[in-house]
């Protein structure tokens, strides 16, 4: 039998390596071609999974990396790169089925080019979307390409509209498990380390994407996702914050009937469904026992405490590059918050300052939408996100 050919970007992190034990137990490099696998920094794992899988190409995001990369795959058929452009080369090598895991607006460009030789880019990337607006799914719709979610909620809804008529969707309820802050009082917002922020109660996730639930920017950022992905208006969108993680999201249609999909928080659900898709093989997710449970339970979010979810619903009625600008001012704060240079709360005003002064200064309006102006506006809302955190570290 042919193996697939497929690319995973990101390789080494939290979504890359829940890949790699999917691909493995479905029989690793026996079963699927792989061709390229990407990391950062940890180059003895992307080194080890590279030779287990008999990759073409290994590829770390950074040039300085590269001898380190080429001495650990001494002795393999693996060639190594190193460097952004190396990222892209890899990318452009055709596959069947392509993971997108890079974390951050990094994952734009390398999904873009996937894009273009057809098949499935899974998508786990939702920087790509938030940034790059409609760009992925033009890129898609222009070669016949195939993008499915793996983001959980994302994946969730997708399911549930299955055999559906997305037009006689009423509403879409992204759930929220609150994160490790659900129960905390502003006072103590203020006060909240890294360590606390990083410490998700129900899903073992990257450091970003742990911060950013925390603070519910993940969830703003999923919303604008939602908007981007299948294409409904903003209204549409609902969070409830359901802190067992068990219902991952729910659709609601015209007639009042709801699907929502269930399972045990494990991203390999998400990741699996769209490896197999459109089958459904067995999963390594453990099964959910509900009488166990007992009880699910749901409360509305709170934007006071959590003013990220207000904000993303500026960015979507703004439109044009404030998805953009948004998602590298908050990449930019998440930073200073981690080298502890401004404290939790301060992300949500820098990120908010940033849009308020980019917008009337224009810079969040273009006639048209290209990779070229979603990263110089990437680039500028870095550096007045720098500006404010150095405006807040003087105060
Ligand atoms: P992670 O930090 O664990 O891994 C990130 C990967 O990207 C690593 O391989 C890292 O080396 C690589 N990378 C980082 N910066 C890069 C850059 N500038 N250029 C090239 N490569 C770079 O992150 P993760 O938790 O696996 O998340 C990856 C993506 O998936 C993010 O967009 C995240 O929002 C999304 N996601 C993750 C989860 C999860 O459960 N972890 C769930 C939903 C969505
Ligand atoms: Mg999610």
């Amino acid at each position: 039998m042919e193996r697939r050919r497929v690319s995973v970007f990101g390789s080494t992190g939290s979504i890359g390596q829940n890949t790699l034990d999917l691909l493995r137990r479905q029989g690793g490099a026996d079963s699927y071609e792989v061709v390229a696998l990407t990391g950062g920094d940890n180059i003895a794992l992307l080194a080890a999974q590279a030779r287990e899988m008999r990759a073409e190409i290994a590829v770390t995001a950074r040039d300085d990396n590269l001898a380190a990369l080429r001495q650990a795959l001494d002795g393999s058929d693996v060639s190594a790169a190193a460097g952004p452009a190396a990222l892209c080369e890899a990318a452009a090598r055709p596959t069947a089925w392509s993971m997108s895991a890079i974390g951050g607006c990094a994952g734009l460009e390398p999904g873009l080019i996937a894009l273009q030789h057809g098949g499935i880019l899974a998508l786990a990337n939702k920087e790509s979307l938030v940034a790059g607006g409609q760009l992925l799914p033009e890129a898609a719709r222009g070669t016949g390409a195939t993008i499915l979610p793996v983001d959980s909620e994302h994946s969730a809804i997708y399911q549930a509209l299955v055999g559906e008529d997305i037009g006689r969707l009423d509403r879409m309820i992204l759930t929220a498990s609150g994160g490790p802050f659900r129960d905390w009082s502003l006072a103590e917002l203020h006060r909240a380390t890294p360590e606390q922020a990083l410490a998700h109660p129900n899903w073992d996730m990257g450091r970003m994407i742990s911060v950013d639930s925390a603070s519910m920017f993940n969830k703003a950022l999923e919303m604008i996702e939602a908007k981007e992905f299948y294409g409904v208006r903003s209204d549409q969108i609902e969070v409830v914050v359901h802190p067992q993680s068990v219902i991952h999201s729910l659709v609601g249609f015209v007639d009042g009937s709801m699907m929502a999909h269930m399972g045990t928080p494990d991203m390999r659900f998400a990741i699996g469904y769209a490896l197999n898709w459109p089958e459904r093989l067995d999963l390594p997710v453990a099964p959910l026992n509900l009488a166990e449970l007992g009880r699910l339970d749901f409360q509305p979010p709170d934007e006071t405490r959590f003013p990220a979810l207000r904000l993303a619903r500026e960015v979507m009625t703004r439109g044009g590059l404030s998805g953009a600008a948004f998602n590298a001012a908050k990449e930019a704060a998440y930073h200073a918050f981690m080298a502890r240079q401004i404290g939790f709360t301060a992300m949500a005003r820098i990120v908010e300052d940033v849009l308020e002064r980019m917008a009337q200064d224009g810079d969040l309006t273009a006639a048209t939408i290209d990779l070229d102006n979603v990263l110089a506006v990437d680039k500028l809302a870095r550096l007045r996100a720098g500006d404010a955190i150095e405006t807040r570290k003087a105060s």
